[in-house]
């Protein structure tokens, strides 16, 4: 093994499913159980989240980008580029600086998709990254060049969601 943790793989949570984020948490939640190190930086929201106080409670550091607004994919405002490319420099600068067991990049993918920052950019993230820190990236249409990089993928696939029958987001289950 590489490190006394074992740590440093890749893992990607993608997929139309819902369990990307939550299943990034769920993970956090049980590595801090070790004391590890964790960061956690969301690309693309900054609703009032019920995983705030809780990562606060559990030593875990959040960083978080993006508006309130709902972003237009195919027309998306200054302030979501540049929302999403400070989100990317932290990412960098935490990959830089080094110190976490664990990184999170929560909905980076999305970021991606939405050509608010370069997949390049991402991909270096990988280089760059020291050889036993675990990174983890979540969101919707994962590029393939990143699948195929990484060393844990899992698709979330939805079958069924309550927003279908028209209930709407949740206190405590989607937010
Ligand atoms: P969660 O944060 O609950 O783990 P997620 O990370 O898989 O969900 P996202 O793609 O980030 O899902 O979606 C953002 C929001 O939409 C979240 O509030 C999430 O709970 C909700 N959501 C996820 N999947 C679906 C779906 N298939 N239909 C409707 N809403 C969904
Ligand atoms: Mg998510």
């Amino acid at each position: 093994m590489k490190n006394k943790h074992s740590l440093g793989l890749v893992q990607i949570y993608t997929g139309g499913g819902k369990g990307k984020t939550t299943a990034a948490l769920g993970l956090a939640m049980r590595a801090a159980g070790h004391n590890f190190k964790i960061a956690i930086i969301h690309f693309m929201k900054i609703w009032n989240y019920g995983e705030i106080k809780s990562l606060r409670k559990l030593g875990i550091d959040l960083f978080r980008y993006g508006t309130k607004d709902l972003i237009d994919s195919k027309n998306p405002s200054p302030v979501d580029f540049e929302q999403a490319n400070k989100a990317l420099s932290k990412a960098e600068e935490l990959i830089e600086k080094g110190g976490y067991d664990i990184l999170i990049l929560d909905e980076i993918t999305v970021a991606v998709d939405f050509n608010l920052i370069p997949l390049k950019r991402v991909v270096d993230l990988l280089d760059k990254k020291s050889d036993n820190l675990e990174l983890v990236f979540t969101g919707r249409k994962c590029p393939q060049e990143l699948i195929e990089r990484a060393d844990l993928v899992s698709v979330i696939h939805e079958i069924k969601h309550p927003f279908q029958k028209g209930l709407k987001a949740r206190k405590g289950i989607e937010f």
